[in-house]
């Protein structure tokens, strides 16, 4: 303990805590330790993702006991003695990942892939509680009037989009087609419009995610695939002919494997396929290689990210990249089966977990 005692904190917090897979309760439990390079951040939201899902279910690497939680977003509530730079009370988003820096991957300048990658609300404690701690060099500072918690747990997402558009290196005035309207593929849509994207369109289920997609004015042009399955071959074939030389990117971000399959039909010679959806571990896809050999088609994949949480601040404080709606339902530590259910139904497009 030492200096984090001149902090005024509660003796015990409320958290979500997993057992195992399956059996969670709300708990009250010591508040996280604080090592000399640590902030201690109390949550104001942590954003609920597809992983937390995952977690649920034991899947992901998940440790248990776990407080799950990757998309933790609050104020400063302590520091450890050798931290500097941070207030109190400073609003603060965290990296959830720690890599080891001395692996193979590490060495190399490739922190995505390193072998003892600890991620937070995965493999150790994570933001669905009133306290979370990460290292000061994970966590980041952020000020906005206009951005709220709860659409600040899009920040997280909105690294991994950025990371993928360095991936993507996109050339001036190319033309980009994505294939869904999930919270990540909405902030890849406008970080690629910003970024060289002259022409984006974006193809999705009519529904609350297209609303929200054109709410946000995400893309210049939307493509409403009807739920029945003739009509949307039907759309797709109209999109193809509208569009006979292609796209210069087209993003693969549903997760379906059937329609990344589809989607190299619609890249341009020359063109770039983003495998940015999260799949089944045993889907396939075929696609014909000469194809990809004749007309020199780059198949590039982007899943997380590392450094790119400045960038992400930087597009959300400003408004370069607008999220409002993406978060449609909020909901306290108490009701996490309520949103899993949500989840399970698909009548959210994201949801957070608030604290006040
Ligand atoms: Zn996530
Ligand atoms: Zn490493």
């Amino acid at each position: 303990m030492g200096s984090i005692d001149k902090f005024n904190l509660p003796s015990s917090m409320r958290a979500l805590e997993y057992s195992s897979a399956t059996n969670f309760s709300v708990v009250n439990k010591p508040l996280p330790q604080v090592r000399r390079h640590d902030v201690l951040i109390q949550v104001k939201a942590c954003g609920v993702c597809g992983t937390d899902v995952h977690i649920h279910h034991g899947e992901f690497g998940a440790v248990f006991p776990l407080v799950p939680g990757h998309e933790t977003v609050g104020v400063v509530a302590a520091f450890g003695e050798e931290v500097e730079g941070f207030t109190i009370g400073d609003r603060v988003v965290a990296d959830n990942s720690e890599v080891c820096a001395s692996c193979h991957y590490c060495r190399r300048g490739q922190e995505l892939f390193c072998e003892k990658f600890v991620a937070h609300g995965v493999m150790v404690d994570g933001g669905f509680a009133e306290y979370a701690v990460y290292p000061a060099h994970r966590v980041f500072q952020f000020r906005s009037d206009t951005l709220s918690d709860a659409d600040a747990t899009l920040l997280e997402p909105a690294s991994c989009a950025a990371h993928g558009l360095d991936k993507i290196a996109p050339k001036m005035g190319s033309t980009v087609l994505i294939f869904g309207a999930g919270p990540t593929g909405l902030v890849l849509a406008q970080m690629l419009r910003e970024n060289g994207g002259c022409r984006t369109v974006i193809a999705a289920p009519a529904g609350k995610k297209m609303e929200v997609a054109k709410s946000l004015n995400a893309a210049d042009e939307f493509i409403e695939l009807p739920r029945d399955k003739e009509a949307s071959v039907a759309t797709l074939a109209k999109l193809k002919s509208d569009n006979p030389y292609g796209f210069d990117i087209v993003v693969e971000a549903t997760g379906s494997a059937a329609i990344l399959e589809q989607s190299i039909d619609y890249v341009t010679k020359s063109g770039k396929l983003v495998v940015y959806g999260v799949y089944n571990d045993d889907d396939m896809v075929k696609f014909s290689p000469n194809k990809i050999f004749k007309e020199e088609i780059t198949i590039l994949g982007s899943f997380s990210q590392t450094y790119k949480f400045p960038a992400a601040i930087d597009y959300l404080t400003r408004g370069r990249v607008a999220v409002s709606g993406i978060v449609n339902k909020t909901y306290k530590l108490e009701q996490w089966q309520e949103c899993l259910d949500a989840m399970a139904n698909k009548t959210v497009i994201k949801a957070a977990i608030v604290f006040d």
